[in-house]
């Protein structure tokens, strides 16, 4: 048996390396459209956050998704974004149910 390597990305919000499948992929399109990639097929400019409303507003007022994108982020883009994390079912965590 291979031991597995585990792909590694950057949260642009707390700048930590996580296993990428932790993360939510935000992706900018061709087209200038920003949106949660959840199926990590979409083409375009991607970042990562984790999925925590901290570290996405994080990304956002230290401009990091801007960086990444090369683009400004409108305040409708950024509301569209805060909506859906908030939406998004956060990954469980084993710690949790360990306290
Ligand atoms: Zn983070």
């Amino acid at each position: 048996m291979k031991p597995k390597k585990i792909p590694m990305r950057m949260c642009v919000g707390c700048r930590e390396m996580k296993p990428k499948k932790e993360l939510l992929r935000v992706v900018r399109s061709p087209e200038g459209e920003v949106s949660f990639d959840l199926t990590g097929r979409k083409s375009g400019r991607g970042a990562y956050v984790c999925a925590d409303e901290a570290c996405l507003a994080r990304a956002i007022r230290q401009k990091q998704l801007e960086r990444a994108f090369s683009a400004p982020i409108s305040d409708a883009v950024r509301e569209q974004l805060t909506q859906q994390i908030a939406s998004i079912p956060k990954p469980v965590s084993a710690e949790d149910s360990d306290a």
